[in-house]
């Protein structure tokens, strides 16, 4: 069953299964199944997959290299993680060692290859800022080919590698940090607020760590066995990017609504309170799965009774409200295996 391998705790079987410790047995590993045209699934740490109930009829390959090369480049420090590492300890360590510039996104589950897929982020920052290179198994050349970001296809939770999930496989991802005592500009008013400080304003590594660790928590987005609020994919929908006429459209329908102001006049909206206006507050439950009691964003199987089925049935009622309400269609963040939306 592949419901251990996901924070959901959701998914059927796998037909086969394989760990691959090393980036040449990650490579192998694909690429002989490609070769034989079988369905490959590239398990990092399952916090951002909704499994279906059937499983996966095809290779789930368990990402689980490990390594870590720092090196100079004038004031930067370049870190090139291998893609099984855990993402935290990486921002546990850079904080540690005084190398800014990923301190806001502590505390997010998942493993280091992952992170350029959906461009991860939290609290004003995302990997994107970071990012130097993406070395990665490009199964259509089958060459291993080194990516600079700008190549990537960045944008808000979403890159060239989530729009194409088949084609590439991250092997290790260099990071360029900053050498400084202090965070990046503190960019997400919530976090000032917590920390005391204004926009724009720099904090010392560990106290911006520490902030984001609480305000996770108290979110239920830090994972944690004993938090059933925690047995989730993290946010399930993103929060719309609305064009000037679409936004002129949910504006007439709820004027004065919150929203955040983007180039080329677009508009995002936070899905949270689309969510709650459209009658469905934290708590709200559909058998065993409920929307987080902490975050509205969060779909969660709180006691691990619930299927996948239930789940996306709670997702799609979420969704047809929001959208006949609003006239919005939420889109979910996390990746559906054999199933959607
Ligand atoms: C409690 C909680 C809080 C979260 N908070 C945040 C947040 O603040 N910000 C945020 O951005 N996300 C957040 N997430 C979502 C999730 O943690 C991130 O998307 C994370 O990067 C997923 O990593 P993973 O290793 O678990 O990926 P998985 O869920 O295992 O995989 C995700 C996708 O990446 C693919 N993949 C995995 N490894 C590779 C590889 N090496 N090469 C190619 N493809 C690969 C998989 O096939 C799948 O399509 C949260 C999730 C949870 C459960």
């Amino acid at each position: 069953m592949l419901a251990p391998y996901t924070t959901l705790g959701l998914g059927g079987p796998a037909l086969d299964f394989v760990r691959a410790d090393t980036a040449e047995q990650l490579v192998s590993s694909v690429a002989e199944a490609d070769h034989a045209a079988r369905p490959t699934l590239l398990l990092g740490g399952g916090s951002n997959l909704v499994v279906s109930d059937a499983g996966f009829d095809g290779l789930v390959v368990q990402v689980a290299t490990r390594g870590v090369a720092v090196s100079r480049d004038g004031e930067q420090v370049l870190v090139t993680v291998e893609a099984g590492e855990d993402w935290d300890p990486l921002v546990a360590r850079a904080v540690a060692e005084g190398w800014s510039g990923v301190e806001c996104m502590s505390g997010i589950p998942g493993l280091v290859g992952s992170t350029p897929i959906q461009n991860v982020g939290a609290y004003g920052q995302e990997v994107a800022q970071t990012v130097r290179c993406v070395r990665a198994y490009d199964r259509r050349t089958r060459h291993v080919v080194d990516l600079e970001a700008r190549q990537c296809g960045f944008a808000y939770r979403t890159s060239m590698f989530k729009r194409d999930l088949s084609r590439y496989v991250v092997l290790s991802v260099t990071y360029a940090l900053e050498l400084a005592e202090l965070s990046g500009p503190v960019a997400y008013q919530e976090l000032a607020g917590r920390l005391g400080v204004g926009p724009g304003d720099r904090v010392p590594l560990a106290d911006a760590r520490e902030a984001v660790l609480e305000l996770r928590r108290g979110k239920g987005m830090v994972l944690d066995p004993d938090d059933p609020d925690t047995r989730s994919a993290g946010s399930f929908f993103t929060n719309p990017v609305l064009t000037a006429e679409q936004a002129a459209e949910l504006a007439a329908r709820a004027p004065g609504h919150p929203h955040w102001e983007l180039p080329d006049g677009l508009i995002k909206v936070p899905a949270a309170w689309l969510i709650e206006q459209a009658g469905f507050p934290k708590g709200y439950g559909r058998g065993p799965v409920r929307i987080s009691t902490k975050h509205t964003l969060a779909l969660t199987n709180p006691e691990g009774a619930g299927t996948t089925a239930d789940l996306l049935a709670l997702a799609r009622e979420v969704r047809d409200g929001v959208r006949e309400k609003f006239g919005v269609t939420l889109v979910n963040e996390p990746v559906m295996v054999g199933c959607a939306l």
